[in-house]
């Protein structure tokens, strides 16, 4: 139920102002979908003159920008996405926030965009949950999403990184993510990332690029796309918007991250750390198609997925590359149910050494 009204002590560092009515009793926790319903407050920063504002939480509301707003002309637009759940006392849960903080830190690095301090985005983030905890769903495999973001806010036209900023952490309650094994297909007239662009950022054009190529595979009828490098046409990269594993023999293999072609993804580096306490070999190399093609015919290719916040991991069914259609049959693996299931376990903050998970 809704606090409204009540006055609750947040412990909070920021200045909230409070919705006069909560709209929580108007959602349909039956039917939230993704991405379409928004809790009642929002944190807000502004960076101007070299220096951050204070935040603030106020109402989740509509703002003006300039029509000269340089976010909308030259992409300075960068954000993070993180999932909340409720443990048995219904205490908010966050999971490695203080990854997605530091990848933050390197999207805004890359974009010439200010790095947002420690305690608006953590601190920030930690208060704004407590304050709309009611809206973590409760029902089993929803969670409260999690979207920081930044963007440009100078008004001129010039092409040159913005004098100032806004920080915002906005937060939607989702709906059970249905967990389909997917079909992949290496489509090579298209490329996600070259070494020394923005591939390991999470930035707004990253994504605005890779709309065109997704729409035109799914009407060939696959779900996403397995990208491959731009210069040799040969080495996995990730599929769609999930990181790309395969176990080959006793041994995952996954791109690394050096090229900076990739998105270090905090679900890639749990399901990595599961897969050492599991005593699973992991390779973190290049990996040519090649290799997987050849894994494929001798019989030793047994497990293909992806890994990602929205999934956790992806189970993939189908792989197609030029003439070669790969086929595989999740229901008799695993390896990745196992580390799933782990996976699930950990969110909840059940069996966690490495203390990734953060009670509210
Ligand atoms: N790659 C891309 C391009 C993504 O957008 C995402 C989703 N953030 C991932 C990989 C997976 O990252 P994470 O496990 O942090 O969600």
């Amino acid at each position: 139920a809704a606090a409204e009204g009540k006055e609750r002590k947040t412990g909070g560092l920021f200045p909230v102002e409070r919705v006069r009515k909560s709209h929580l009793g108007e959602v349909d926790f039956s039917n939230l979908g993704f991405g379409k319903i928004f809790a009642d407050h929002m944190l807000v920063a502004d960076f101007a003159d070299g220096s951050w504002q204070p935040a603030h939480i106020v109402p989740y509301g509509e703002f003006s920008v300039s029509p000269a707003n340089s976010a909308l002309h030259y992409g300075q637009s960068i954000f993070e996405g993180i999932k909340a759940y409720r443990d048995e006392d219904g205490a908010p849960l966050l999971f490695r926030p203080e990854k997605n903080y530091e990848r933050f830190l390197k999207s805004a690095e890359r974009l010439a965009m200010p790095p947002v301090p420690e305690d608006i985005f953590l601190s920030g983030m930690e208060q704004l949950i407590s304050l709309d905890r009611a809206w973590i769903p409760e029902a089993e495999g929803c969670s409260l999403y999690i979207r920081p973001f930044m963007f440009a806010t100078d008004a001129f036209l010039g092409v040159r990184p913005s004098g100032s900023y806004r920080f915002m952490i906005i937060n939607s309650p989702a709906g059970a993510y249905y967990n389909k094994p997917v079909k992949l297909v290496v489509q090579e007239k298209y490329v996600r990332a070259f070494p020394g662009g923005t591939g390991f950022a999470k930035s707004a054009g990253n994504y605005a690029g890779s709309l065109m190529p997704a729409l035109e595979v799914q009407r060939q009828g696959y779900d996403q796309i397995l990208w491959i490098d731009g210069i040799q046409h040969k080495y996995l990269q990730e599929c769609g918007t999930m990181n790309f594993f395969v176990i080959i023999g006793d041994t995952a293999v996954t791109a690394d991250l050096d090229e900076g072609t990739i998105l270090d993804g905090v679900t890639r580096d749990t399901v990595i750390a599961l897969m050492h306490e599991q005593g699973l070999k992991v390779e973190e190399r290049p990996l040519s198609i090649d290799e997987v093609l050849e894994a494929y015919r001798q019989g030793t290719l047994r497990e293909v997925f992806g890994t990602g916040t929205a999934a956790g991991i992806s189970y993939v069914a189908e792989m197609t590359y030029r003439e070669h259609h790969l086929q595989f049959r999740p229901e008799a693996w695993t390896i990745a149910p196992a580390l799933l299931q782990r996976l699930g376990d950990v969110h909840f903050g059940k069996n966690d050494p490495h203390g990734w998970c953060r009670r509210i």
